[in-house]
């Protein structure tokens, strides 16, 4: 089962019951059934997006004119992340929600003209959406990013490379971190650019996880992009980034708290069927505690992330906890994952297994969106430690 959402939360109205039962349809509908072919493949099915938007998935945050809700909620958005992650499938989330972390910064801060060419065929589903920060000397210190954007009448001329980039194979925008001035954060700027550009080629990586996702490396060799493309003014790519990072962050620890869940239902079921010894896995004090460990640890989490998303409807900036919850998310799936297999037993090593594959997941939720040291990092400097 999910976060209750008819339970007595005072956070929940009728419009989130509402729409949690559509997502919760398509996610049974046209997720579950699929995952381990997409899993085989390295990607979704490309109209996996068109169905998506059909529910308005990718909308929260979006003006309507553009296809979106016309509104942020991030309560809407604590529904979709938890609904979909109930597949066990982070892969399948990571691909499919790829324009959560591409197209904000272009909805913020994006000329009108780029708003209707990039957000509105990615709210359609005919167009996919990426974020290109990391690049292969390092991602946790976004202010030193070596990609350069040197202008050139009314182009930018980029040059450098992007790594494990999400939807990077087949994306058809990518919002992206270059350099147009000097060193560190203030010479940081952001620029669309359209995959399918001269000079910009990408290649794919084999990972431990998230196979269903393609994940990719990019290069751009004198690629030419004309200066509309420009997202905001040059120079606030870093404050852009950040407050991109916010929502993501906040993402991962929805998901990773619904992924520990996902993780705690196999071990419950498991645990209830299962004998040894003569009686049920379940009644061995050991295996009970595990399960009630589990447990406890996700309620926190599920209600500390539904105060979170509150707390941001209600204007507020909460970074630093963002930062902790990420952490507290990251750890409890870790934890999850490992107790959910022990008490799987052998059957938890079998590809097919949800917990097998949630278990090579754990690792990309806790580096991923910003590390548990850089969000502990990050955590420490807001609270002036
Ligand atoms: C599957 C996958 C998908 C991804 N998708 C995207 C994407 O779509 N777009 C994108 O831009 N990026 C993406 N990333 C990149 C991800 O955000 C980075 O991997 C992450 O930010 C860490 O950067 P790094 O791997 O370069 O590690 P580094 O920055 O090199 O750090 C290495 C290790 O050192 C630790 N460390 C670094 N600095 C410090 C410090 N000051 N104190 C203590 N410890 C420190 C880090 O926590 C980390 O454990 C993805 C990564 C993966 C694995």
């Amino acid at each position: 089962m999910t976060i209750d959402w008819s339970a007595s939360t005072p956070f929940f109205n009728d419009d989130h019951r509402a729409y949690a039962e559509v997502v919760r349809q398509f996610t049974t509908n046209e997720i579950v059934p699929y995952v381990d072919d997409w899993e085989r493949a390295g990607m979704v099915a490309r109209d996996l997006y068109n169905k998506a938007a059909q529910i308005g998935l990718f909308g929260d945050g979006f003006e309507a004119e553009y296809g979106g809700h016309g509104q942020r909620d991030a309560l809407m958005r604590l529904v979709i992340m938890d609904e979909v992650s109930q597949a066990g499938a982070g892969g399948v989330s990571a691909s499919m929600l790829s324009n959560y972390i591409g197209l904000p910064p272009i909805q913020r801060f994006g000329s009108d003209e780029l708003k209707a060419r990039v957000i509105a065929p990615c709210q359609a589903g005919e167009r996919i959406a990426a974020l290109a920060i990391t690049e292969p000397s390092g991602g946790s210190d976004v202010a030193r990013i070596r990609t350069t954007a040197r202008r050139d009448g009314d182009h930018y001329i980029v040059n450098g490379s992007k790594t494990f980039i999400t939807s990077g194979m087949r994306a058809d925008f990518y919002t992206v971190a270059v350099r147009t001035g000097g060193e560190g954060p203030s010479g940081i700027s952001l620029l669309l650019i359209e995959g399918d550009r001269e000079g910009f080629d990408r290649t794919p990586l084999e990972k431990m996880g998230w196979l269903s996702s393609d994940t990719a490396t990019l290069y751009f060799d004198d690629v030419r992009v004309p200066v509309s493309n420009l997202i905001g003014e040059e120079g606030t790519g870093f404050s852009a980034i950040v407050n991109n990072f916010n929502a993501e962050r906040m993402d991962m620890a929805v998901q990773s708290f619904s992924f520990s869940r996902v993780c705690y239902n196999e071990a419950l079921q498991w645990a209830r069927e299962r004998e040894t010894f003569g009686k049920r896995l379940g009644e061995h004090q050991v295996i009970r505690h595990k399960l009630v460990e589990m447990d406890r640890r996700i309620n926190a989490g599920e209600a500390w992330t539904q105060l979170l998303a509150w707390r941001l409807n209600q204007g507020d900036n909460p970074v630093a906890e963002i930062a902790e919850c990420k952490v507290a998310a990251t750890t409890t799936f870790e934890f999850c994952a490992r107790e959910a297999a022990q008490v799987l037993g052998g059957a938890s090593y079998l590809r097919g297994s949800v917990v097998e594959r949630l278990y090579r997941e754990v690792r990309v939720q806790a580096i991923g969106g910003g590390s548990e040291e850089i969000m502990r990092d990050l955590a420490s400097r807001q609270l002036g430690i």
